[in-house]
């Protein structure tokens, strides 16, 4: 495995690569998640290409961007195992310019949910990733629906821009009682781990209640609000399709339940896609 730090030797690395390319974006700090995007790349391409990088401009004023948490040695560890090609750690001043172009999410999938809480978030987040695509060469490029609204808008922008990158949804990979892996569950005490589990546990309540046919979104985000009094703040719950338009009834095959909590010091996040 190549570990690379500047564009430069990013484009030499790729030089030795041949066959087609699955790209593995992330801010480090690799957890079982991460590790399940890298084999799904690895499966369906000849190399694997991943970067790391923790990316300022998808950071609110306040938020963790000091804290964030960074595992260097062990993330190329991590990567060297799983059979990674190349690992792409850029510094800040490798990806960004002064007076840079800016990338816009739309108005108002941008704004919804995650883009109402964090403002801006999917224009860092949009912008980043449109660099890192474009430097990795990738035909496709994996992404969790850990992150939905965030897969969504990806996919729309490599649409919007005529990207020649398939964008690959993989599935949300969870501790064993249920809780949706994520580099920011560190920061959670025992205690607060098993409060964070309301998050997992209203989807499940949710479920529960579809199947038994209930469909009624009204109701049943009632129904996990309830499950949810064990988190310190909720910060939305919503039913929408896969196109993120709020849903009356629930759609099978077209539906995402979302739901957003702090629990200690993180906001959490979860859903479910049915
Ligand atoms: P991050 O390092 O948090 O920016 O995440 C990098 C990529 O890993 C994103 O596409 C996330 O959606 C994905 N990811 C993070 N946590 C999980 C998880 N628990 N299951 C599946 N994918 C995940």
């Amino acid at each position: 495995m190549r570990v690379v730090r500047t564009i430069d030797a990013l484009q030499e690395a790729k030089k030795n690569l041949s066959g087609s390319i699955g790209f593995v974006p992330t801010m480090g700090a690799l957890h079982k998640g991460h590790l399940s995007l890298i084999q799904q790349a690895k499966k369906e391409n000849e190399c694997v290409i991943v970067s790391i990088f923790v990316n300022p401009t998808q950071f609110l004023e306040g938020e963790d961007l000091e804290s964030y948490p960074r595992k260097e040695e062990a993330d190329i560890k991590i990567c060297e195992l799983a059979g990674v090609d190349v690992l792409f750690m850029p510094n800040v001043d490798q990806i960004y310019e002064k007076d840079e172009l800016s990338m816009g999410a739309p108005a108002i999938r941008g704004y919804i949910l995650e883009g109402e809480k964090r403002p801006g978030h999917f224009d860092g987040m949009l912008q980043v990733v449109m660099k890192l695509l474009n430097l990795s060469g990738a035909q496709k490029a994996y992404f969790g629906k850990k992150d939905a609204q965030q897969l969504a808008l990806v996919t729309q922008m490599a649409k919007t821009y005529f990207m020649e990158v398939q964008i690959v949804p993989c599935d949300i990979i969870r501790d064993e009682n249920g809780l949706a892996l994520s580099s920011r569950n560190v920061y959670l005490n025992d205690e607060e781990k098993y409060r964070a589990l309301s998050l997992s546990k209203s989807l499940k309540r949710a479920t529960k209640y579809i199947m038994s046919g209930e469909l009624d979104t009204e109701v049943i985000k009632s129904e996990m609000l309830e499950v949810l009094k064990e988190a310190d703040m909720v910060e939305y719950v919503a039913i929408v399709d896969r196109e993120f338009n709020n849903l009356k009834k629930i759609e099978i095959g077209n539906t995402i339940l979302l739901v957003a909590a702090r629990v200690g010091k993180p906001r959490l996040i979860d859903n479910l896609w049915i």
